[in-house]
């Protein structure tokens, strides 16, 4: 097979492999690809649809909330609600602190005018000095004239302050024990209710029990009051006073109604902060936006014919609280990294599902090592078979190559002989010589020709039946000295012709073995001719017989031509012929060495070579002796 060709095949094989190879790597990437593509896409929607879920929910209860709102914006009665103020001309009017209460308690107190001049005397009055006595007499005054409860309870304060100046603890003390049960809605034009007012008494705080009932009310007031009022300013006055009149009375008490201010105080912040917000005007009515700071909020604005009149906030956190749980989600501000936006209609705040993985490449990522390992070991596999294949296709087409190279041989082989048979025979028949001796001559070239060809057809013969598995050995015990004998009378004549000398050394004392005459003769025959094909000029032919440990050996050496270390491993092979310039010239088939192994295998020995080229070669034929039995 020609070089060129061979690697061309070699190449189209290669193909045949890595082109599929590559075919197989880009598909999968590709489907990996599409996989990695659709398991985000799935997430993403996923995700969409979580969020829309939540978003809507949340919304629902946002706009129940606003709905009681707008219904009843002066009483929101839900604790989520952290502020609802009236929006005048774009600027929030923060409850308590406009002059809002203060135009209603004056309203509330301008009628009758009697009361309103009792009260202005009183006032006068207690700023006087020594006045305390004319106060408390015009207060009491006003408290007769007045016909609200409002009325009553403000002119009973103003009573208890002119009855303490003026001295009357005592007198003081139980118009202030009946004031601080006037209900939280009285308030003073700065909206502290008037109860919480008269709590801050010293005198009255001098009494355990009384100190008792002003922490009730103290507490009820911050948990129900209007936290944007200057109660929230006032009530830790008089929590400080409690604390000096009996330190750690109450810690627990005191502990919670600090809690209480700090929210208050919270929430105060929030509420300016939201005051100063330019963005409140473009806040829109349909959305929940998140305001951080000192307590988040989610605000909205109601604005019937557009324009917002009324602000609402929830606590954020509140909300949050309600839908994190079920949702598996967090909701914080867009400010932080991470999360989504959650939706349009909530400004500012994200979201994060804790249900969802956070990366779904770390899923897949797993998946996709797995494919390209499958993938590894589909390509290796494939690339290891087809070498196989190769390899053992490349043999089938040196075989086949190699035998049609012994159909030549044989008929070259065949040819020979037959001519020279055929040229001799001619000449005796013609009778031109006339010589006994040149006819003899002649004759033993005929006989001598067919000999050989009788040999080739043997071998033919013997390897065809060895290839059809039809090999019958008739195995007999046999003196191997014998057949050397006979095998040596059939090559005489071609030896002589040749003018080869053969040194035998036969040991005729041998044990006998088992063995088939025909095929131990045949192999000595062939081991004989060789060193005659390949003597290379060198006419020197050794032949022992030996013993050698328990075997009986044959050896046949030659000087000739040798074999190279790389064929020597081949030339038992079937047709194999040692590809040296000079064997081109010898005939041969490359069976008979084959068939030289086979025979020895099949007597239970083996044939073994030594030879190096241009020295010579010997061959070793070893059969085991027969078994006394
Ligand atoms: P062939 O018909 O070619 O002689 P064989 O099977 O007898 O076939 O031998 C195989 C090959 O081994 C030969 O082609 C030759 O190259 C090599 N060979 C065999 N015997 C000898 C030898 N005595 N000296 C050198 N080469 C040998």
């Amino acid at each position: 097979m020609g070089r060129s060709r061979q690697s061309w095949q070699l190449a189209v094989f290669m193909g045949a492999i890595l082109l599929p190879s590559a075919a197989l790597v880009i598909v999968s990437q590709r489907t990996m690809q599409q996989n990695r593509e659709l398991a985000l896409k799935h997430r993403l929607d996923e995700q969409r649809a979580a969020k829309e879920r939540v978003a809507h929910e949340m919304l629902a209860h946002l706009e129940g909330l606003r709905g009681a709102v707008v219904q009843n914006p002066d009483a929101p009665a839900v604790p989520e609600i952290a502020l609802v103020a009236r929006i005048e001309g774009g600027r929030l009017l923060l409850p308590g602190d406009s002059e809002t209460t203060e135009r209603a308690f004056r309203e509330a107190t301008n009628h009758p005018p009697e009361f309103r001049e009792a009260i202005q005397r009183g006032e006068r009055a207690e700023f006087e000095r020594g006045g305390a006595a004319a106060a408390v007499e015009q207060y009491t005054e006003a408290l007769r004239l007045a016909v609200s409860p409002l009325q009553s309870a403000y002119a009973r304060y103003q009573l208890v302050g002119a009855l303490a100046k003026d001295g009357r603890a005592a007198a003081a003390v139980v118009q202030a024990r009946q004031l601080l049960e006037a209900p939280m809605e009285l308030v003073d034009p700065d909206g502290v209710p008037l109860a919480v007012r008269a709590a801050g008494l010293n005198e009255l705080l001098a009494n355990a029990q009384d100190r008792a009932r002003v922490r009730q009310v103290l507490a009820s007031a911050l948990d129900h009051g209007p936290w944007y009022s200057s109660l929230a300013v006032y009530a830790p006055r008089v929590a400080d006073q409690l604390n000096q009149i009996a330190p750690a009375e109450n810690t627990a008490w005191d502990a919670r109604i600090r809690q209480r201010l700090e929210t208050i105080n919270r929430r105060q912040e929030q509420a300016q902060a939201l005051q100063n917000d330019p963005g409140l005007q473009a806040a829109r009515p349909a959305a929940w936006a998140l305001r951080s700071g000192a307590e988040p909020w989610l605000i909205s604005t109601h604005a019937p014919g557009g324009r917002p009149q009324l602000l609402i906030a929830v606590r954020a956190a509140d909300v949050f609280r309600r839908f994190e749980a079920a949702a598996q989600a967090h909701f914080f501000p867009s400010t932080e990294p991470g999360g989504e936006l959650l939706a349009d209609t909530f400004p500012g705040v994200k979201v994060l599902f804790s249900s969802l993985p956070a990366d779904p490449s770390s899923n897949t990522a797993f998946t996709e090592r797995i494919y390209y390992l499958a993938v590894l070991l589909l390509v290796g596999a494939t690339a290891f078979g087809t070498s196989m294949l190769w390899r053992s296709l490349r043999r089938e087409v040196e075989l086949a190559e190699m035998r049609s190279q012994f159909v030549a041989s044989v008929s070259h082989e065949l040819k020979t002989p037959l001519t020279a048979i055929r040229m001799f025979a001619e000449t005796l028949q013609m009778g031109r010589s006339q010589d006994r001796a040149v006819q003899n001559e002649y004759l033993d070239t005929i006989t001598n020709e067919c000999d050989r060809l009788a040999r080739l057809v043997d071998n033919v013969l013997l390897f065809s039946k060895l290839e059809q598995g039809r090999m019958v050995y008739r195995f007999r015990p046999i003196e191997i000295a014998d057949i050397l004998h006979t095998t040596l009378r059939t090559l005489a004549y071609p030896l002589a012709k040749h003018s080869f000398t053969l040194h035998t050394e036969i040991d005729d004392q041998l044990p006998s073995v088992n063995a088939d005459a025909d095929a131990l003769e045949q192999a000595v025959l062939n081991l004989v001719t060789n060193a005659m094909k390949y003597s290379g000029g060198q006419k020197e032919i050794g032949l022992r017989l030996y013993r050698q440990n328990g075997d009986a050996a044959i050896q046949v050496t030659d000087h000739g031509v040798g074999i190279a270390p790389g064929d020597l491993p081949r030339i038992f092979d079937k047709y194999y012929r040692a590809p040296t310039p000079e064997n081109r010239n010898i005939p041969g088939t490359g069976l008979g060495l084959t068939l030289v192994a086979e025979i020895a295998r099949a007597h239970g020995g083996r044939v073994d070579v030594k030879s190096s080229p241009g020295e010579g070669s010997t061959f070793t034929l070893r059969l085991p002796f027969r078994s006394e039995t």
